[in-house]
């Protein structure tokens, strides 16, 4: 199966790609190449530049997002090399509520001096339009984390095409949440998607990983990331991809289960007398409630659930719930009792009994 072969379904990419070439005896997995140099006068030479089972896991997730894949250290050594594309004393305009990481890092560049902020509503176009004006970098993330947050992607794109023309910012967007089954922005005009694989696609909770995935009408950037990768050092290992490639094989069967049982337990969450306000935007495996009782509240559920494992980070068949303001990066607008909610794979019945136990 080639790179490009977009006639088979999304599953089956997912299943089918990054595997060696098929010949009698050959292995079916690519092998994890753990070597930092290669003999002089081949195409590579040294494993800060590439590494084969990096350009596996690079070939699945480029073809299911639709753009040239590099993967990184984690998803912030991606977020860093994406906001490394804004020249000394540029702009940046982000939502309010984005990843708090992105967030730390977007402060400290700022109080470095580096680049200046404008920060914006993930819901409202026409103000991020015209935040934009003179703007290098435009970051989103919908749905945002923690808030549950949409951004109408395509009406942005289209809008800083009409409005700003050649002068338009880069556009990146942040898909860890809805992972390339759930949307692919590159389709809406988004010059670069950004994934932390250590959330959905890796799946497990068990490896870090990152990666930025350019369109195909920009190899200007994808040129200058995998640059800054190599001369950053922002790599990831051999195991790592590997481990991530695995991950992906099941990304559809585990997204699957994960949303079915969202959409479950968010009916009954709605009506639920603890729950003050659900926050889903009705697809993935992800949600957030605000819960009575405030932080002491919110703090006594997390401690309540058994199945349900209060820490930090998404995307795994486990169940996780957090209140996300217990981290000092997180900003005062997210509420203090809010609990995002990651919901694995195990059985929806169990997972509303333990919850429901706690919440009452
Ligand atoms: C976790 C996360 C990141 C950071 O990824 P790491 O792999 O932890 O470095 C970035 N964006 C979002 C939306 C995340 O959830």
């Amino acid at each position: 199966m080639s790179h490009d072969d977009g006639l088979y379904a999304p599953a089956t990419r997912a299943v089918a790609l990054g595997r060696p070439e098929r010949h009698p005896g050959a292995p079916v997995n690519v092998p994890v190449t753990f070597s930092s140099t290669y003999v002089a006068d081949g195409e590579v030479s040294y494993a800060r530049t590439s590494n084969p089972t990096w350009e596996a896991v690079e070939e699945v997730l480029g073809s299911l997002e639709g753009g040239r894949a590099l993967a990184f250290a984690s998803g912030m050594g991606a977020v860093a090399a994406v906001v490394g594309l804004v020249p000394v004393g540029g702009v940046v305009v982000a939502p309010r509520h984005v990843y708090n990481g992105t967030t730390g890092l977007l402060d400290e560049l700022r109080a470095a001096g580096a680049l200046s902020v404008r920060r914006v509503e993930a819901e409202d176009v026409s103000g991020t339009l015209a935040a934009c004006e003179g703007a290098d970098l435009l970051l989103i993330e919908s749905p945002s984390n923690p808030m549950m947050e949409l951004a109408d992607v395509p009406a942005v794109v289209r809008g800083l095409r009409e409005r700003y023309a050649e002068a338009r910012p880069v556009v990146a967007a942040d898909n860890t949440f809805a992972t390339p089954l759930g949307q692919q922005p590159l389709t809406w005009g988004v010059d670069v998607v950004i994934h932390s694989a250590t959330k959905y696609l890796a799946g497990h909770s068990d490896v870090l990983l990152g990666a930025a995935v350019v369109s195909p009408e920009r190899p200007d950037l994808l040129e200058r990331l995998h640059t800054y990768r190599s001369l950053r050092g922002a790599i990831p290992g051999p195991m790592e991809a590997w481990l991530v490639l695995r991950g992906i094989r099941t990304l559809h069967l585990r997204l699957e289960r994960a949303e079915a049982s969202a959409q479950v337990l968010a009916g009954r969450l709605v009506d639920h007398p603890a729950v003050e306000r659900l926050r889903y935007p009705g697809f993935g495996g992800m949600l957030s409630i605000e819960v009575a009782g405030g932080v002491e509240g919110a703090e006594r559920v997390c401690r309540a659930t058994r199945l349900w494992t209060h820490s930090t980070s998404l995307g795994g068949v486990e169940s996780q719930i957090e209140r996300r303001r217990r981290h000092p990066l997180e900003v005062e607008t997210v509420p203090e009792n809010l609990l995002r909610l990651s919901v694995g794979v195990e059985d929806v019945e169990d997972l509303w009994r333990d919850l429901d136990r706690a919440l009452t």
